[in-house]
């Protein structure tokens, strides 16, 4: 058995001696050295402390102690604070910054003795579709290199696709993670709100950000899930019916399972090829027994305008931290005023600065209960849908994104048709539940994913699905050619 590894095969593999953790280890960083300069999925790597966890992993599993993410090695989207280690977000406010702590996933992902194999690329404090949001290095989608791979975990993704790491965390406030999975043809979990904690994870819109596995397999990222989530003390928002995904219940079929199709997911503008490789998918979940049954979700339409305003307003107020006195990247200046303008002026790009501006606007005397308040009316209003559409159905189906990766700069100019790649992911986000993306097939050539949407809490039943469909196809074997 060789590269690429599962979590899950390569645990196997460790546990029956067939390979050490240092090896895995060693194999994944000449992957990097051999692909990243093409791919440029990863800003920084930690050779020395990966192949030191290694030798730990390699040391604890000899003491009987090995669990299954013990010497795993990952990559960790650069939104995550690794303790000493430089954490950018992206953005030239943070290119200097070094982490003081461990984020909890990290810290727990460390408890199960995983390996860290360094930072990836993303859109500017997570925002974006395409990862071109950066001024750091804008990573390739390993199918085809002309084109994005999907953000803003696009550094993530394409770590992934490429087998440069086992597998990679991402967060997912509006599709980060599900969307760019979609586009590298990789599996990406977004859990429901509050299961994972966001302690030491740079906010974004902390209402809907959660951190996700992005992953060769839908088992691996219920390993990724099951290691990461739950009880935090640090982060308040970490709900109590979080439950672990109870992996015996992946094995079973889904014969009889109802699923629903919701008709404002199929709506125009969605690629051909992409609707046929859905469509595909849906047959496949019929021979698998279970039951497709038409649903609609009216309020569904409203959701990428609540998730504009939910998000940048929480944005504009998330980042007023970065004025170069509390935090940030700091222009000197003789008045303070000056200091805060210019550190901002030069610290964030432009889609940044779109989005604090919007959110300002959406938050100020006046405009605060026409935008703000009535956004999260309708978000209450969404999320009540979702939560009834659940008594009839078991899960929803619809595709992950409308196309598949678009070319750089393509969309790059026109941040409306970029916002529009997020449409069929911000649902789960506004209604809190969990979704996954998985692999579906190649459309001209590209990857696209199907996605999966579960009521809150229910990621077992989320991944039992999931699992089956994966299983039941080949499409997450397949593999870009990177020469
Ligand atoms: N692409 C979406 C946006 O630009 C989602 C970002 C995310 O999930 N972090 O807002």
């Amino acid at each position: 058995m060789a590269a690429p590894w599962t979590i899950r095969t390569a645990y196997e593999a460790l546990a029956g001696n067939k390979i050490s953790s240092r090896e895995l280890t060693e194999e994944y960083l000449a992957r990097i050295k051999k692909y990243d300069q093409r791919i440029g999925a990863f800003l920084e790597t930690y050779t020395e402390s990966a192949l030191a966890e290694a030798d730990a992993a390699d040391q604890r599993r000899k003491e009987g102690m090995a669990a299954e993410l013990t010497g795993i090695p990952f990559a960790i989207k650069d939104l995550i604070m690794i303790a000493g280690r430089r954490c950018t977000a992206g953005s030239q406010a943070l290119a200097d910054y070094r982490a003081a702590y461990d984020a909890t996933v990290i810290s727990k992902l460390k408890e199960a003795g995983a390996v860290f194999l360094g930072k990836t690329s993303l859109d500017e404090f997570a925002m974006g579709s395409s990862n071109e949001n950066t001024r750091m290095s804008q990573p390739k989608n390993p199918w085809d290199t002309m084109r994005v791979p999907g953000g803003s975990s696009g550094g993530s993704a394409a770590a992934v696709a490429a087998d440069e790491c086992v597998a990679a965390l991402g967060t997912d406030t509006g599709g980060s993670v599900r969307q760019p999975a979609s586009f590298c043809g990789v599996v990406g979990l977004k859990p429901t709100y509050g299961s994972v904690s966001r302690h030491g994870v740079i906010a974004m819109t902390s209402s809907l950000d959660q951190v996700g596995p992005l992953t060769k397999s839908v088992y691996d990222a219920a390993l990724v899930f099951n290691a990461t989530c739950g009880r935090d003390s640090h982060d308040s928002s970490i709900a109590k019916g979080v439950q672990h995904i109870d992996l015996a219940q992946l094995e079973k079929p889904i014969k009889g399972m109802k699923i629903g199709l919701p008709e404002e997911y199929f709506v125009e503008g969605m690629d051909a090829a992409v609707k046929d490789l859905i469509d595909a998918g849906i047959k496949k979940l019929e021979e698998l027994g279970a039951e497709i049954i038409h649903v609609s979700l009216p309020l569904t339409k409203y959701a990428l305008a609540v998730y504009q305003i939910t998000a940048t307003s929480e944005v504009s107020s998330n980042l007023a931290r970065y004025d170069g006195m509390r935090y940030g990247l700091s222009v000197e200046a003789e008045q303070l005023l000056e200091v805060y303008q210019k550190s901002r002026a030069l610290g964030f790009g432009s889609e940044v600065k779109r989005r604090i501006m919007l959110g300002t606007f959406a938050l100020s005397a006046g405009y605060h209960d026409r935008y703000y308040v009535q956004a999260q009316k309708l978000r209450t209003m969404i999320r009540q849908e979702y939560a009834d559409i659940f008594k009839h159905v078991d899960c929803l189906v619809s595709p992950t994104s409308p196309s598949t990766a678009f070319l750089h700069g393509e969309k790059f100019a026109d941040p409306l048709m970029m916002y529009l790649s997020d449409i069929y992911t911000v649902p789960a986000n506004i209604a809190s539940i969990c979704a996954i993306s998985v692999p579906a097939g190649l459309a001209n050539g590209l990857p696209a994913g199907i996605q999966f949407m579960a009521p809150a809490f229910a990621e077992t039943r989320l991944c039992h699905l999931a699992h089956q469909y994966e299983q039941a196809t080949d499409w997450h074997t397949l593999q870009p050619k990177l020469g």
